[in-house]
């Protein structure tokens, strides 16, 4: 058994994101297809010493490094309250406030990664459990790849591997809290398109026919001024732009990587903070 475990960690987008209901206790409930992406934080989990006390330590000065981190969380549902015989770093590469999923692909990599180096006997079901209580997106990661998620997302469906596609993903400076983009999505009045339904029938499509029916509620209920101009030099490439998640991320995806290649040229020199050409990355 190795001492030390190096993960790297993918983002996701939401091909699609209907939220279709709110139950009593606040949580929305979704249709969706998530598929991650080629863009990576990276764990490394180090055994040490069995009594001394874990650390954490990451390169972005804004994540917490303490209880507050997913991955801390994580450690804590696997080795207990005070845990123990661990060092964790976390290179970040994922953006935040993104809609990407980041903390949650983090999580779920912890989870895995801890029960592999301290060989925990922990089965698959209870660790979609703990991943699940721990945040949304959390479940999603242990699998990865295409899902369809139902229920408030946690009910996942493992769908066949996308080939590779080009994906050009931008985000600017400004940000959208989620609870906020739920407060506006729940005043919204008009009628949404529901837009799952479309991306499965898609998914055997070629990628210009999947990523032209792309769409997130969130789209309707987002006005930031950044997010507008990556949608109108995204529209421009004749590409159709969708937000991830909740935001503030928007990606086009299509079939030539020199479409998304110029497209992201174009982003990169409106000044937008985070612009990369990547592609959707299959499970495992
Ligand atoms: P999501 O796609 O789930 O909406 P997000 O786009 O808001 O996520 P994240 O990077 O996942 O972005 O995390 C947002 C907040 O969660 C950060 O402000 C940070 O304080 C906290 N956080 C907890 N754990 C992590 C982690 N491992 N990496 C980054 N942020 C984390």
């Amino acid at each position: 058994m190795p001492d030390t475990l190096i993960i790297r960690t993918p983002a996701k987008i939401n091909l699609s994101l209907d939220i279709t209901g709110r139950l009593p206790n606040g949580y929305h409930t979704m249709h969706s297809v998530f598929q991650t992406v080629g863009i990576y934080d990276t764990l490394t989990l180090t055994k040490t010493a069995p009594d001394q006390p874990m650390t954490l330590t990451c390169n972005a000065p804004d994540v917490p490094c303490d209880e507050r981190n997913l991955v801390w969380k994580a450690a804590v549902r696997l080795l207990g309250d005070q845990p123990r015989g661990l060092t964790i770093h976390l290179e970040k590469q994922i953006p935040s406030q993104a809609g990407m999923g980041g903390g949650s692909s983090d999580c779920a990599a912890a989870l895995k990664g801890i029960r592999q180096l301290f060989a925990l006997p922990v089965s698959d079901p209870a660790l979609h459990a703990i991943a699940a209580s721990l945040g949304a997106d959390c479940a999603f990661f242990l699998y990865g790849g295409t899902c369809c998620a139902g229920g408030i997302g946690d009910e996942l469906t493992p769908l066949p591997d996308l080939p590779r596609y080009p994906l050009v993903i931008a985000k600017g400076n400004e940000g959208i809290s989620t609870p906020e983009a739920y407060r506006r999505l729940d005043a919204y009045e008009a009628a949404l398109p529901h837009d799952t339904k479309h991306v499965l029938d898609a998914l055997q499509s070629d990628a210009d026919t999947l990523f032209s029916v792309c769409g997130n509620h969130f789209d309707a209920i987002t006005d930031l001024v950044e997010v507008e101009t990556i949608r109108r030099i995204m529209r421009s490439h004749g590409l159709n732009p969708v937000l991830s998640g909740s935001g503030a991320a928007v990606f086009a995806g299509c079939a030539e990587p020199q479409r998304a290649e110029a497209c992201a040229r174009d982003l990169c020199a409106a000044g937008l903070a985070f612009v990369t050409v990547t592609e959707t990355v299959p499970a495992g």
